[in-house]
């Protein structure tokens, strides 16, 4: 970094966007013999502090040059692309949010900003031999002898601790070399050899080929059945970007769990790709975020932040599972990372593939009037069958209380086991039970903070509100009434369904996943069971996403109604997703698969559409009714939710609000009513919703009306455009 001299005679400024939730980019001085151009990083003082703010064009003017602070320096870093800082500004404008606070997303790595380390220390062999000589030394040894690596490098490469190689380090064994930094992130080789791609596999292939030779924008659906190869087919997409010299970028819906996504990638392409999600350790956030800006990341896979990331030379975007509601960013900057990623597409002039086994209702009208190429893979690949799916009326089942697993179930899972086969069930309910009651006064155990029940894990012995974390210890007494021993587990959680079935099936110990596990015991345990060393998986829709388990023939849905509760519009469309996806997981290789459905409503929509298979019927029917109500992707919704410690206030606000709100012909707004969580964590919640056709600016309508309000220091309000919460 060169400091610049603060003395700026001449009359230049320009306009610098900062990172912060502020109305705009500031002005400021640009000091003699420095030239700046828009995309520039630099530093630049906001009161008393420096900041790192992105140069965002000219000065908007107001106050004279010479009354302006000027510029500290210019960081020795690539530009911020002009194509990103477009994006970032639509960003901001669809979603109402700050520029700066879009912008902020883009810059989620503030030591990149810093002097580059440029140089590394790194160990060859050669000093004396230690007096002990463990076969692990041996191996770091024989590892330093090929090329000289750092610690980290040598423990991984030689499969031992850190500290055995700072042992050898510290005897003197090992000598160390000062390098330059070697690059961070390998080169994906797009002539490594790939399978061997069937027909339908081939036509989607070429066509994702020839819109990546185009390198214009486009949009392609590839909408395959769940193991149809849609991997596969993209892969070559991406081939294709990385023979034309460009960079791919891939989003997934879970990043932390894709290790069979990786491997799949490394397997095609000879290396790992660069990875970007929130739970980046500091200094390869800092890499990566570099690697990616000078263009020496090739393939990056991500979650959705990855999408701000500075890419130099992007060919191709892929949305792997673009139904996923986990696109969906809720806080800070609420935007759509499937959406955000055709716009980026757009204003890149770029190929973007949406891939989906059950894309949603928005893609598939987008694909049926032909603004996406649709993009079909209607078979297993090899031959595998989808499995059969069959519902079991609960109502008849009659199981007595407290239990969940119905006869029908299972038989089947007894068949199945006894096959040396495994059984996948699926219970999308953390802990052991979702409500506890007093039997002696019917109180419910809730949150203080939030207007939601406490959730008993038993396992760990806490009782939990799943939105604001309030933890508690079961009490022995009712708190309400004061009775002893009265108070009961009501309903099931995954860990109450695990005691069930190790009831029911001793000789099996079930293995237990969700949110709950941390990201390394999640991946040991799906490692574990897709090498088939455990036989009967108990999980969260974590389970449900992309995995592929070789020796999975049946999977039950314990509660397939779940999803159904509650006023959601897409509460239809997202259980039928769900549940297709994880069904999807059974029977992908030589045996056939089979799914069965708990549900106390067989004769409903979504579990005949499972049923039968028909997924086109299910979602012409599901557009009709979106349709008549003008509800997306047909009409447009905007959502406002008011928030406050004093319940008073938030209402006042709230009806202040309702009265400005703008009118109109087809223009709604429904509320204030209190959101259905009406306290969350400890502040009181009440929503309006804009209701409007597509052919209404709805940024327009919502900016002229929270211009007509002003909003007490004490109540904030969020604005939610194309909300998929409505809690
Ligand atoms: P999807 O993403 O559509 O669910 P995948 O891409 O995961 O499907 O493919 C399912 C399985 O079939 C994977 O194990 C994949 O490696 C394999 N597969 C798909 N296409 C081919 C092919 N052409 N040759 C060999 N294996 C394939
Ligand atoms: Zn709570």
């Amino acid at each position: 970094m060169d400091s610049l001299n603060a003395t700026h005679s001449s009359s230049r400024t320009v306009a610098v966007l900062l990172p912060l939730p502020l109305a705009g980019p500031y002005d400021y001085a640009v000091p003699d013999g420095v030239a700046l151009s828009p995309g520039d990083i630099v530093t630049a003082p906001l009161g008393a502090r420096q900041m790192v703010g992105v140069v965002w064009g000219a000065a908007k003017g107001g106050v004279a040059p010479t009354k302006l602070k000027p510029v500290r320096a210019k960081l020795d870093l690539p530009p911020l692309p002009d194509d990103l800082r477009r994006f970032i500004d639509w960003v901001a404008a669809y979603t109402l949010a700050a520029p700066g606070a879009v912008l902020r997303l883009a810059m989620r790595a503030p030591s990149a900003m810093q002097t580059p380390q440029r140089l590394q220390t790194v160990y060859r062999a050669g000093g004396p031999l230690p007096e002990k000589i463990t076969p692990a030394r041996e191996r770091v040894l024989a590892c330093a002898k090929t090329a000289p690596l750092s610690v980290a490098e040598l423990a991984r490469k030689a499969e031992v601790s850190t500290s055995v190689v700072r042992g050898l380090v510290d005897a003197g064994t090992l000598l160390p070399v000062v390098v330059a930094r070697a690059s961070v992130v390998e080169k994906p080789d797009a002539e490594h050899p790939g399978p061997q791609l069937s027909e339908h596999q081939t036509v989607s292939a070429r066509a994702l080929c020839d819109a990546v030779q185009a390198q214009t924008y486009s949009c392609s659906l590839l909408h395959g059945v769940t193991g149809s190869g849609k991997t596969e087919v993209y892969f070559e997409a991406i081939t294709q970007a990385l023979r034309r010299g460009k960079q791919a970028l891939v989003l997934l819906p879970e990043i932390a769990l894709t290790v069979q996504f990786l491997e799949r990638f490394a397997a095609r392409f000879g290396c790992l790709p660069a990875q970007w999600h929130s739970q980046l350790a500091e200094p390869k956030r800092r890499d990566i975020w570099r690697a990616v800006a000078c263009g020496e990341a090739r393939v990056v896979v991500g979650a959705r932040s990855a999408l701000y990331l500075p890419f130099a030379e992007l060919g191709l975007i892929i949305v792997d599972e673009e139904h996923d509601a986990a696109y969906k960013q809720e806080d800070g900057v609420t935007y759509h990372a499937r959406d955000m990623a055709v716009v980026r597409a757009h204003l890149t002039d770029i190929p973007i593939v949406l891939s989906s086994a059950t894309p949603s209702l928005e893609t598939m009208v987008n694909a049926q009037t032909g603004r996406y190429r649709h993009l079909l893979l209607p078979d297993r690949h090899g031959g595998a069958l989808l499995p059969g799916i069959e519902a079991v009326d609960m109502r008849a089942a009659g199981l007595p209380a407290g239990q969940f697993l119905s006869p029908r179930l299972a038989h089947l899972m007894a068949q199945t086991l006894a096959r040396g086969e495994q059984v996948l069930l699926f219970l999308n309910r953390r802990g052991y039970a979702p409500l506890t009651l007093c039997r002696a006064c019917g109180s419910r155990m809730e949150c203080p903070n939030c207007s939601a029940w406490l959730v008993e894990h038993r396992f760990h012995n806490r009782m939990l509100c799943h939105h604001c974390g309030h933890e508690a210890q079961k009490p022995k007494a009712c708190p309400t009434c004061g009775e002893a021993d009265r108070l009961v587990a009501c309903g099931p959680g995954i860990e109450r369904l695990a005691e069930e079935v190790a009831g029911a099936f001793p000789e099996f110990i079930p293995a237990i996943l969700s949110g709950d596990n941390s990201v390394a015991q999640a991946r040991e345990t799906i490692a574990a069971f897709t090498r088939g060393e455990t036989r009967l998986l108990i999980g969260t829709q974590i389970v449900a996403k992309g995995h592929h388990f070789p020796g999975l023939t049946l999977v039950g849905v314990i509660d397939a109604d779940l999803g159904l509760a509650g006023g959601d519009l897409r509460a239809a469309e997202r259980t039928f997703q769900m549940l297709h996806q994880v069904s999807g997981r059974a029977g992908r290789e030589k045996q056939a698969g089979r799914a069965v459905l708990q549900t106390y409503m067989p004769e409903h929509p979504v579990m005949q559409a499972l049923i039968s298979g028909n997924q086109a019927k299910f979602l012409e029917a599901e557009s009709a009714a979106r349709q008549a109500r003008t509800l997306p992707p047909f009409g447009r919704l905007a959502a406002l939710i008011i928030s406050g410690p004093d319940q008073e206030q938030v209402r006042g606000f709230a009806v202040a609000l309702a009265r400005a709100a703008p009118h109109g012909a087809n223009l709604h707004v429904l509320g204030p009513a209190p959101a259905p969580l009406a306290l969350l964590r400890g502040r009181h919640r009440t929503r309006l919703l804009l209701m409007a056709t597509r052919q209404h600016d709805v940024q327009a309508l919502l900016r002229a009306w929270l211009a007509r309000v002003k909003i007490p220091p004490a109540v904030r309000l969020s604005v939610d455009v194309d909300p998929y919460s409505f809690m």
